[in-house]
């Protein structure tokens, strides 16, 4: 009796001294969980990416893709549009450097050299989290 008693306390001890040390975990824990997320939904538009960086698209093609100057050539300034970009997905390809992606972010991302995390936060896509 005595012996299973001690046992009974000692596993009610174990068991209470779960719940403060998981808790004392939680609170100590480094900021990996409030460093925010990326929200796609909140991407700008690709006309207003464009425009952050002085590129006016004119009238988009049939399949609805711009051809641009690219601003991926090494170089400066190129002559001829060769960035295809379209204006609602933000998909783009150069076909003169090669330069591609899938969305406006890849193309920050690549154009401003920033990672994935900081080119979200600079196109407003990113929510929450401290900066
Ligand atoms: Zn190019």
């Amino acid at each position: 009796m005595v012996i299973q008693n001690k046992a009974a306390r000692l596993a009610a001890g174990l068991a209470s001294s779960r719940k403060p040390m998981s808790s004392y975990r939680k609170a100590n824990c480094p900021s990996r969980f409030n460093q925010g997320v990326f929200n796609k939904a909140l991407l700008p538009m690709p006309v207003a990416v464009l425009a952050r960086i002085g590129i006016k698209p004119r009238t988009a093609n049939r399949a609805g893709y711009w051809q641009v100057c690219c601003p991926f050539h090494k170089g400066g300034e190129e002559k001829n549009a060769s960035l295809s970009m379209h204006q609602v997905k933000g998909n783009f390809r150069c076909f003169a450097c090669g330069a591609h992606g899938g969305d406006v972010l890849s193309f920050w991302m690549q154009y401003t050299g920033k990672s994935f995390k900081h080119a979200a936060q600079e196109l407003g896509a990113w929510e929450g989290g401290a900066l």
